[in-house]
């Protein structure tokens, strides 16, 4: 029998194949339990994962839930990239307690929905959404120049302009995605003013970039990026980063931490980055995620308040 409650699936996306490369399609093994249990600031449980050739995908979201909580992952924030999946997001945070949302439309959905003169629209969507109780940030939202060049990176300046007036508007945090435009994300931020709370998501930047954060206390969410190998210039940054300022995220389905890069990756696999974030910063995982625990709290608010009671 279909839940007559269920959410609209529609929305469910499968995760594009990069460069035609195979891929070990199958979850990695649940790690062991954290003692203290940390949030996931960052994933997008829309996004399928795990399907194709000896894939055991795609996971349901509550099944992504059920996963985490049996490791000490106590809550994520389930984050939106367009219209569509920041609906989603909604609705999912509105009747599930372990879930807040983030929404917005990505730096990479900017530029064509500027050209099919859809962006006013949809910042207003974006906008209506942002009064919703259980919507705690705007994001992700910012600049990125990895696939953007020319009249597309001026179409993300003005969304990104407008997500961090909506932000202010209501309150709410302002997650960042930043990808090769830390001085322009930086210098936007700097010219409009940024929220009181801002995250940069899957922090990307050196040392340098780290205390710049510090400065201006803005906040630093650590992804899986954090434990792979070829990664230094992040671990200095991390080391450097204020312990009150830290987040840790997954950005699931990508970015699976080591030893597992490659394969789908899930809320439930956040303790295998906080032990190695523990480890790099010489300190007990437990007392990180006290720590990361609680900076998170500040930052989206509690979890348990304000679900919407659903009545069969
Ligand atoms: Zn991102
Ligand atoms: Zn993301």
């Amino acid at each position: 029998m279909s839940d007559p409650n269920a959410p609209d699936e529609s929305h469910v996306r499968a995760r594009r194949d990069q460069g035609g490369q195979r891929r070990d399609l199958t979850y990695p093994p649940l790690p062991q339990a954290l003692v203290v249990p940390v949030y996931d600031n960052h994933t997008h449980m829309e996004i399928a994962d795990g399907v194709g050739d000896g894939g055991d995908g795609p996971l349901d979201y509550r099944e992504h839930l059920d996963r985490a909580s049996s490791v000490g992952v106590r809550g994520v924030v389930q984050v939106g990239t367009d219209l569509e999946t920041s609906r989603w997001s909604a609705e999912i945070a509105a009747r599930e307690p372990r879930v807040l949302a983030a929404v917005a439309l990505h730096p990479n959905e900017a530029p064509e929905l500027e050209e099919r003169g859809l962006l006013d629209d949809h910042l207003a969507g974006i906008a209506e959404l942002a009064a919703l109780p259980r919507v705690r940030a705007i994001g992700e939202t910012g600049l990125d120049y990895f696939r953007t060049e020319g009249p597309g990176r001026a179409a993300q300046i003005r969304s990104f302009e407008a997500h961090i007036a909506i932000a202010k508007t209501h309150g709410l945090a302002l997650t960042i995605h930043d990808r090769d435009a830390h001085e322009d994300v930086i210098a936007t931020l700097d010219r409009v003013g940024a929220p009181e709370k801002t995250v940069f998501h899957c922090f990307s930047g050196d040392a340098d970039l780290a205390r710049l954060c510090a400065e201006r206390g803005w906040y630093m969410s650590f992804a899986g990026t954090v434990t792979f190998k070829n990664a230094q210039s992040l671990r200095d940054a991390l080391e450097v980063a204020p312990r009150h300022l830290i987040l840790i995220e997954t950005d699931a389905p990508f970015l699976t931490p080591t030893p597992y890069r490659g394969r789908p990756n899930a809320p439930y696999l956040i303790p295998l980055t906080l032990r190695s974030m523990a480890e790099t910063i010489g300190t007990d995982p437990s007392m990180l995620a006290a720590q990361i625990s609680s900076n998170t709290e500040l930052v989206y608010g509690r979890w348990d308040a304000d679900p919407v009671t659903v009545t069969e």
